[in-house]
């Protein structure tokens, strides 16, 4: 294989490889904020479950609360009623105190309600310890792959760089111009392979004899694509 086909299909394979490689760390950012909103997610989950705990006491409270004065006013109707004489005034009576047991029924079964609420909620406790837990846990992973795989991506890139400039290196001045337009234009699409006489890159086909210089190490650009084209088997 003649020189100046090592050097423009490794030039191809290195600068698709570097675009890459810098996609995904320009990528890096967005995919850390992705991650960053999954971890306040979960935060706020957790943080909703203590809230919802909270009010359930306050409304336990409270509807104790009105459950104890509901029972003094029917102490007071019930030791009313004994002392009333009039037919009138006693069913009167009578229909208060209906109406206070009525209303003590409703905050005893209100009570009930958000016990019942309530203990499910403190059993939810380390389940949702856990789920907050591992969010945490898999932020941190995510953070410490993360920094890995940026620091690999680096090193390759800087090894990567050093390769390119190196088969660059290779080229002779009158290809090295003509190289150099068209990687300014075209970046990593600059190179076609080209493969039993069809460019790879736009599927055109040149003559036998052009395929045959260009294994040969004749330097050649695409007739119709303008990329610098090399032989592959
Ligand atoms: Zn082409």
């Amino acid at each position: 294989m003649s020189s100046v086909t090592i050097a423009l299909r490794e030039c191809h394979r290195l600068r698709v490889h570097l675009r890459n490689l810098k996609a995904e760390i320009d990528r890096g950012p967005r995919v850390l904020q992705d991650h960053q909103d999954e971890l306040e997610t979960a935060r706020q989950d957790h943080n909703v479950h203590y809230e919802a705990i909270t009010k359930l006491k306050l409304k336990q409270r409270e509807d104790e609360g009105t459950l104890k004065q509901t029972e003094t006013r029917l102490a007071k109707l019930e030791e009313q009623l004994t002392s009333i004489s009039v037919q009138k005034e006693y069913t009167a009576k009578q229909h208060e105190i209906e109406m206070a047991r009525t209303k003590k029924g409703e905050s005893e079964d209100a009570i009930l309600a958000t016990i019942m609420e309530l203990e499910e909620k403190t059993g939810a406790i380390p389940a949702v310890e856990q789920t907050w837990a591992q969010a945490q846990a898999d932020f941190t992973q995510f953070q410490v792959e993360a920094a890995e795989r940026l620091e690999g991506m680096k090193s390759d890139q800087g090894a990567c760089t050093e390769d390119l400039a190196r088969h660059e290196a290779t080229l002779l001045l009158d290809v090295k111009a003509p190289y150099d337009s068209i990687v300014k234009a075209k970046g990593p699409d600059a190179f076609a392979a080209t493969k039993a006489r069809v460019c790879q890159a736009c599927r055109t086909s040149m003559t036998e004899s052009q395929f045959i210089a260009l294994r040969n190490g004749t330097f050649r650009t695409c007739a119709t694509c303008g990329r610098m084209q090399y032989p592959v088997e």
